[in-house]
């Protein structure tokens, strides 16, 4: 495994990142489509830092072994080399990982945000110019979605089909009064006020940070009175408490804010229509686990698909930046696939550092390659008048508009 870089820790205290000019950011190359990807992505980080500091600061990458690479090189898919280096730098992104079939760990992403305790899965969507999208008018929508990402499903106990489990389940149920078919099989999702607290509270920080409009609690409160009702209840209870002075609920505000954040709540499937109708009227979304997985992949759709949208898991003093898509292994080693995801998850690990220049440069820099229509395939095929280019001149052509 490389390891020692020249660089510096980031620090994490009192609630702020404490960011050195060449913070050490260790990396997760990622299987499959990963390494073409990884390449093409740290070009662009290290051109967009070099540009937006004149030189003045770097990040000193370090490699770290997860995934396949890991299990090939050190016969385990999480190290515990690798959650030690993440613990230590605290900020990492990663590319996709081959899930392990059978035995072993469930999923190593899901390990990873549960050991580090990454209780917010961040989802921005947003569109940019000139990618192919299925809506009439897809600039629209741009929301940030904020998952819970420990409780919920993730934290969720099944009891299969007649297994002993279920039955001495339903047996207890059934003298509280329940109701429960016999041969069901069972499960359970714990949500607690502390973890949806903690993730409402992050939604609300962001929104009063970017300035941003409102914050909405996305819930199945309707049929779940206690679990994703609480969620709502919860939610709206922690706005008041700590966020008194800059939220207002929409109630109150009766389509005046006067500045403030507005906290607005709505029933899952409901928001899935609001935002194919009425997208600009959302800006940061809050929701337990579940919901939030549906709610990211459609708004991902809406502009154009997962190949572009990034993501992060984020704590207290730990974060990791991930794509969202998969290894996508048919193209492994072919220079072919889009880079986007992972890039733009960079954009959100240099927000979370505070570095803004360096996100926008980014930004810039993928509008106008998108805007030049030298793309990969994946958008080159759906956009009249472009030319597919290989990931590397991708990343090059962003690079050229970095300025
Ligand atoms: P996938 O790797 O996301 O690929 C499915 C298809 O999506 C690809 O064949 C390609 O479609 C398109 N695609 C994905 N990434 C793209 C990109 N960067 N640029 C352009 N097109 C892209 O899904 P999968 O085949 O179901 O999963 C493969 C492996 O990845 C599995 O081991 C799975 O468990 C793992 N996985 C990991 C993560 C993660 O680490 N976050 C997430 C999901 C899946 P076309 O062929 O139509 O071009």
């Amino acid at each position: 495994m490389p390891t020692q870089v020249e660089g510096a820790s980031i620090d994490f205290r009192d609630g702020q990142w404490i960011v050195p000019d060449h913070p050490i950011i260790p990396f997760i190359e990622g299987d499959g489509t990963g390494p073409d990807i990884w390449r093409a992505s740290a070009k662009v980080f290290n051109a967009a830092v070099a540009t937006t500091s004149g030189g003045k600061r770097s990040v000193a990458w370090r490699e770290v072994l997860a995934g396949e690479k890991a299990f090939n090189q050190t016969g385990s898919w999480l190290p515990e080399e690798t959650l030690g280096v993440i613990r230590e730098h605290r900020i990492a992104i990663k590319g996709p990982l081959t899930t392990p079939v059978g035995g072993g760990i469930r999923s190593l992403n899901v390990a990873l945000r549960q050991i580090l305790d990454l209780y917010a899965c961040i989802r921005p969507v947003r569109y940019f110019e000139g990618v192919p999208s299925p809506m009439k008018d897809p600039g629209k929508l741009n929301i940030i979605i904020f998952r819970e990402n420990i409780e919920d499903v993730y934290a969720g106990i099944e009891y299969k089909a007649n297994s002993a489990e279920a039955v001495a389940v339903i047996e207890f149920l059934t003298r509280y009064g329940a109701k429960i078919r016999e041969g069901s099989a069972i499960g359970v999702k714990p949500m607690s006020k502390f973890g949806s607290q903690r993730l409402v509270t992050k939604a609300i920080q962001h929104a009063i940070k970017r300035k941003l409009s409102s914050v909405t609690l996305v819930h199945k409160g309707n049929i779940m009175k206690f679990t994703e009702g609480a969620f709502r209840d919860w939610g709206y209870e922690i706005a008041k408490e700590r966020f008194g002075a800059q939220t207002v609920t929409e109630a109150d505000a009766k389509g005046k804010a006067d500045g403030k954040v507005v906290m607005k709540d709505r029933i899952a499937d409901s928001m899935f229509q609001q935002l194919l109708l009425r997208p600009d009227e959302y800006s940061v979304v809050a929701s337990p686990n579940l919901n939030g997985d549906y709610l990211s992949d459609a708004a991902a759709a809406q502009v154009g698909g997962l190949g572009l949208a990034p993501g992060g898991n984020v704590g207290d003093g730990y974060a990791v930046f991930e794509a969202t898509h998969g290894t996508a292994p048919k193209y492994a080693g072919q220079d072919k696939i889009n880079p986007s995801s992972v890039i733009l998850s960079g954009v959100m690990m240099f927000e979370e550092m505070g570095w803004d220049e360096v996100a926008r440069a980014i930004v810039r820099g993928l509008e106008g390659a998108i805007a030049s229509k030298r793309v990969t395939y994946d958008l080159a095929r759906q956009m009249p008048g472009a030319t597919e280019v290989s990931t590397t001149a991708f990343a090059d052509a962003i690079i050229e508009h970095l300025a």
